[in-house]
């Protein structure tokens, strides 16, 4: 038997809970792996609270992301000792995922761990970490430098905010950090921020265009937010899409993409094809300043997971948290 949370929705209704699960219940998959570590991202807050119907298949193992080491493979490429990480490709939603001591997955979704981490760290790094490395690689197709001007991140202390403005920082950008937790500034300015401004400046409908602010931007957010972004851009900047913290909606105006050029880039890690996930790992690698990952990074056991779903989908989280799934 190993541990893990493992999700169920019947007539006693929906509910995540800590259990002993049989190895015969895994899923199908030409790879068996010992999780060392797992993490708590947005989207598994959604899928252990039940909130929003991120789930697809009952019952459900959650944890979109994981490392670990192969104890079985019948894959080609894949042995028994790598050192494995795994992103999205469904698991956690309708395959099961990190949040336990086994998984069982499709060996081609899996990312050789890249040696300048321990699997603590590029669990520390998760998916928000390699979510946000996207939204650089497509900032930087559109050809954006950092002497183009500022950067702007909305959601900043969160788990995708928190590495995009590291990273940002790195790579020598000026970059603005939009909060709504103003007790988080000295922590967003520990992380390379020049700027930090209020959630509140972003949150309400605002004009079609307003005052050219920003050569680049990384939102996590939505909604009004992401249109308020967009009318800010400066000539043919860049918006990277990639959550919805703030909402699904986009209550914009096709204003700044017809009179100032400006491109809206949408950013899924999910379905990622494997190249650009083996890029972006590799950039994680040389372009995030790993001492910063412990002023982002908090870690947690298997049973603190569940409690600490629901503090993080009241924004009540800081950076990333990393889950150790045999402590
Ligand atoms: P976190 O919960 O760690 O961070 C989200 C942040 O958004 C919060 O810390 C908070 O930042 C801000 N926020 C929360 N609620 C609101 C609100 N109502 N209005 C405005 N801002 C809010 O999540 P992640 O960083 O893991 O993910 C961020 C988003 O990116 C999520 O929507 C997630 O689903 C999405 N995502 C998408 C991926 C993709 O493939 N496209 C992959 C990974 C994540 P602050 O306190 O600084 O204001």
């Amino acid at each position: 038997m190993f541990k893990g949370i493992l999700i169920e929705k019947d007539e006693a209704g929906y509910r995540a809970a800590v259990q002993d699960i049989d190895p015969a219940a895994l899923p199908a998959g030409d790879v068996t792996v010992q999780v060392a570590y797992s993490t708590l991202n947005y989207k598994d807050g959604l899928a252990i609270s039940g909130k929003s119907p991120v789930v697809r298949r009952f019952p459900m193992v959650p944890g979109i992301d994981l490392a670990g080491s192969v104890i079985e493979s019948s894959h080609p490429d894949v042995k028994v000792g790598d050192a494995v990480v795994l992103n999205g490709w469904g698991v956690g939603e309708s395959h099961w995922g990190g949040l336990a001591q086994r998984a069982r997955l499709n060996g081609d979704w899996l990312v050789p761990l890249p040696a300048a981490f321990s699997p603590a760290q590029a669990m520390a790094i998760g998916t928000a970490g390699y979510t946000a490395m996207l939204c650089v690689l497509a900032l930087e197709r559109h050809g954006l430098t950092p002497d183009r001007g500022p950067v702007i991140v909305t959601g900043a202390a969160g788990g995708v905010g928190s590495v995009a403005v590291a990273v940002l920082a790195k790579l020598g950008y000026r970059v603005t950090a939009v909060t709504g937790r103003p007790q988080e500034a000295d922590y967003l300015r520990q992380l390379g921020a020049t700027e930090v401004l209020a959630r509140t400046d972003f949150s309400s409908p605002g004009k079609p265009l307003a005052k050219e602010r920003w050569a680049g931007a990384v939102d996590t957010v939505g909604s009004h937010t992401l249109a308020n972004v967009c009318a800010q851009m400066s000539y043919r900047g860049i918006v990277t899409a990639c959550g919805l913290a703030g909402g699904m909606d986009l209550p914009a105006s096709v204003a700044p993409f017809i009179l100032r050029g400006v491109t809206l880039a949408g950013i899924d890690s999910v379905m990622c094809p494997r190249p650009e996930r083996l890029q972006a790992w590799q950039r994680l690698a040389t372009d995030l300043d790993l001492t910063k990952l412990s002023l982002i990074t908090h870690d947690i056991g298997l049973t603190d997971a569940i409690p600490t779903a629901t503090a993080l989908l009241a924004g009540q989280v800081r950076g990333r948290v990393v889950v150790d799934v045999n402590r």
